[in-house]
């Protein structure tokens, strides 16, 4: 697991190799009653990829990828990486929006929605799912899509891992190759007015932009506020739109510049993509970024519990910010932040620490938020309200689906929905 500190000892792990062994699979897990989990990339926080006692359906084997240059059409298994499809697709100069950091899978990551680099301009990673091949409770493989199985089409766009396993992906893909992408980094006495002059900024660009911004530790020990900024369109015009921020304030180092599509995809690899580190991440969205959230944030990076540990702003506007609510199941349709203390350690020695300074922080933070998030950010220890609150709107009928699709809940190593 991506997670080194969810340590789980399941029963039983399935190896599946395609959508047949699925099917055997959820079918015996619901005859014997068994707990069952799904592992797509494995990167799931409160490390729902695995249980003790369970079942886990692996699909780590599942790789199998194809794409259509023509059509601009990709089909990705349910086991595939993001770097794994981008290396595929950017051959061609396409790809779809995908997730941050590479090695997450593009599983969990699209059934949440998926926020990206490529979000403005393309919509949310659901934006893009053209169909997806569903094993669901009943042991049915099901094809969904706008045109077949509809409703279960809609839940699975937003509604996380709750309607069944997904052996099968397919995206429309866009032409990307060169992007322009990077950091600024600024010393962290000038936090505060970088953070406010970014709260400012974002809602000023084009959907072809990209902004996000962090208080962390460079690997030299520094701590520094960082402004990450993209551009998914021409270079100069993207130049042009950034200036403002690479004019702001006395930046200790500009990284900003042209590179192609899979560098910018895999910029934040380390340390957020390695494997076992332990880790413990709270997160909300938030449509304001106050003075009292900036304020306490900068205090707290100055006290940081460990190098590897962050917080970070992500902006999601443009395309995905435009789709009706009720479209797909992902209600989080407005431009604001994705927010999120990310708690990152390497000795399981010390987690009690980590994991209380996180809780501790956090609880500053939690009175500037407005108590939803992206579902697929939420912790094992929020409560069940939150999850609620980040269904939003649709909710009632994201607990319909469940009742349709799988009344006994069965899949419920997520972000749980009761059946209605
Ligand atoms: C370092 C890091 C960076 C991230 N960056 C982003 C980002 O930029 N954008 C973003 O949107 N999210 C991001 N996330 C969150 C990410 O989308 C979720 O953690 C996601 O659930 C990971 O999917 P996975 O398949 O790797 O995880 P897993 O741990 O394998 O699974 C996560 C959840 O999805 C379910 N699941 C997995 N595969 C399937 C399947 N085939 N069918 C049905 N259910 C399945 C699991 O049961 C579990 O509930 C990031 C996470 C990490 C750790």
């Amino acid at each position: 697991m991506w997670n080194g500190n969810v340590d789980r000892r399941p029963a039983l792990i399935a190896r599946c190799t395609d959508a047949a062994d699925v099917q055997k699979v959820v079918r015996f897990a619901g005859q014997h009653g068994l707990l069952l989990s799904v592992r797509g990339g494995g990167h799931s926080a409160p490390g729902y990829g695995t249980n003790d006692a369970g079942l886990v359906i692996d699909l780590s084997s599942m790789k199998a990828i194809s794409v259509d240059a023509g059509r601009r059409i990709a089909r990705a298994e349910g086991g595939v990486l993001w770097r794994e499809l981008d290396s595929q697709t950017q051959v061609h100069g396409l790809a779809t929006t995908g997730g941050t950091v590479s090695n997450t899978g593009i599983a969990g990551l699209t059934l949440g929605g998926g926020l990206g680099w490529l979000m403005g301009k393309h919509g949310l990673t659901i934006d893009n799912l053209l169909s997806a091949d569903v094993v669901t409770a009943d042991g049915q493989l099901r094809r969904a899509s706008v045109a077949e199985n509809p409703d279960l089409f809609w839940a699975i766009r937003g509604g996380g891992g709750n309607f069944g396993v997904v052996t099968a992906f397919e995206y429309t893909l866009h032409p990307v190759s060169q992007v322009l992408g990077g950091m600024l980094l600024y010393p962290l006495d000038q936090a505060v007015e970088v953070l406010r002059f970014y709260r400012d900024f974002c809602p000023t660009l084009p959907d072809e932009a990209e902004a996000n911004a962090g208080l962390l530790t460079t690997p030299d020990g520094l701590p520094v506020a960082a402004l990450l900024l993209g551009y998914n369109g021409p270079i100069d015009e993207g130049e042009r739109v950034l200036a403002p921020a690479r004019r702001f304030g006395k930046p200790i180092a500009d990284l900003v510049g042209p590179m192609p599509y899979a560098a910018r995809q895999s910029m934040i690899d380390a340390p957020n993509a390695q494997h076992g580190l332990h880790r413990y991440w709270r997160s909300a969205f938030t449509e304001t970024i106050s003075d009292g959230l900036i304020d306490a944030a900068v205090a707290s990076a100055g006290t940081f519990s460990s190098p590897l540990s962050a917080l970070l702003f992500f902006y999601m506007h443009g395309a995905g910010t435009r789709v009706p609510v009720d479209k797909t199941a992902f209600a989080a349709r407005r431009a604001q932040w994705d927010f999120d203390a990310i708690g990152q350690w390497v000795d399981g020695q010390e987690s009690d620490g980590h994991i209380a300074w996180i809780r501790q922080i956090w609880s500053k933070f939690d009175p500037h938020l407005q108590g939803h998030a992206y579902i697929n950010h939420i912790a094992a220890d929020d409560q069940p309200e939150k999850v609620r609150a980040s269904f939003g709107k649709n909710y009632a009928r994201l607990r319909e689906s469940k009742k349709m699709f799988d009344p006994g809940n069965l899949f419920r190593m997520n972000a749980n929905i009761a059946p209605a």
